[in-house]
């Protein structure tokens, strides 16, 4: 299978002109989860050619939210983001202390 060559999204498809920039742009969020439990928000943009007027949208970037992770795919390739403190916390708000004198007094030895 041939690999797709990533398209530029800025670059106009008719012409080949890079546009400075989008029209306009929206997101779009996906309404179910990833198998890591995360939203995925595809920003969109709408543009037109400086040189042929020719009318594109195109995929500027997705962001893939959620858990303790941030992904933010765009041009330059995919960008992690780890919130190790909001991680830390949650952890923090799981540990369950033990009273292990408790436990000693329910075991038989
Ligand atoms: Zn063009």
């Amino acid at each position: 299978m041939p690999k797709k060559k990533q398209i530029d999204p800025y670059v106009c498809p008719n012409c080949g002109t890079k546009a400075e920039k989008a029209q306009k742009t929206w997101q779009l969020v996906s309404p179910l989860p990833d198998s890591y439990g995360r939203i995925t928000i595809t920003v969109m943009g709408s543009f037109v050619c400086p040189n042929c007027g020719h009318k594109w949208k195109s995929v500027v970037s997705k962001i893939k939210a959620g858990g303790s992770s941030v992904e933010i795919e765009g041009k330059k390739g995919v960008k992690k983001i780890e919130s190790k403190d909001s991680e830390e916390k949650a952890n923090e708000g799981e540990v369950i202390e033990l009273d292990l004198s408790d436990l000693d007094e329910d075991e038989e030895e």
